[in-house]
């Protein structure tokens, strides 16, 4: 095997067996929270739960949820807590989720924290065993976020996102995979980034600083290559899962 592979490659290759459990991508909008999962997903065979997804395909498909949600999301706001808890809580119902899952985007409060770790906490009292949260934070400055946010696209079809600012498709605007034109979701325009930005700081932050309490944490540092931010997230969760 050779010693130029990543973590991740490597684990592939080996068919490694680290058994995640439940694992938080928690950090501002544009990090790349959502490219980490699919990269942990491949790995792990574990699901990526991204509550953002979820609010988006209620609002595609009109559902109550959805009709609340898509003017909160406009504005770049949280939506309430009970409803995400809510959706939260169906997902993780599904069986997919028994050896572990992804949660990108959530918990974003304190309050959604509290409800996840009583969640876990009682499922744990009831069926035993079931592993510890960890938590990754994945950290990038204000001007990258800005350009990224605002340079991110994605195809409509297989959900691929590109940056015209760093990695663009080979075919301006249109999906490499696909072939269907590039989208760009209503919220990464900078005025609505700047709100969900005010939003990260006043909510989301203390979120971070109560899983680094609680010990089962690790930041990792968002402004490297993709293989390379996968490969400190898979070592942080081993080290953790110790
Ligand atoms: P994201 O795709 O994770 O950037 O989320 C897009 C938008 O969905 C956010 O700006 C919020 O309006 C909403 N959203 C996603 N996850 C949550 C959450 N855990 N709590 C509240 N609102 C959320």
């Amino acid at each position: 095997m050779s010693s130029s592979l990543t973590a991740v490659e490597q684990g592939r290759e080996t068919g490694q067996k680290t058994v995640p459990g439940p694992i938080l991508l928690l950090g501002a909008p544009g990090v790349g929270k959502g490219t980490q999962a699919k990269e942990l997903v491949n790995l792990w065979g574990i699901p990526q739960i991204s509550t953002g997804d979820l609010l988006r395909a209620n609002v595609a498909q009109g559902t109550q949820l959805g009709r609340v949600a898509k003017e909160i999301m406009g504005r770049g706001e949280l939506v309430p807590d009970s409803l995400v808890d809510e959706m939260v809580a169906l997902r993780l119902q599904a069986k997919d989720t028994a050896n572990g899952y992804i949660l990108d985007g959530f918990p974003r409060t304190l309050g959604q924290a509290g409800w996840l770790d009583g969640r876990l906490a009682a499922q744990a009292q009831t069926q035993g065993g079931g592993l510890p949260v960890i938590a990754v934070s994945i950290h990038v400055d204000y001007n990258q976020l800005l350009r990224r946010i605002t340079g991110r696209r994605n195809c409509p079809v297989c959900q691929t996102i590109y940056n015209v600012n760093g990695k663009p498709p080979k075919r301006d605007g249109f999906c490499d995979v696909e072939g269907a034109a590039l989208v760009q979701r209503a919220d990464d325009t900078e005025e609505v980034f700047k709100e969900r930005m005010r939003a990260y700081v006043a909510l989301t932050a203390p979120v971070v600083e109560h899983y680094r309490a609680l010990g089962r944490f690790a930041e990792v540092d968002g402004d490297r290559p993709i293989g390379a931010i996968a490969t400190g997230i898979v070592a942080a969760v081993e080290r953790l899962r110790k």
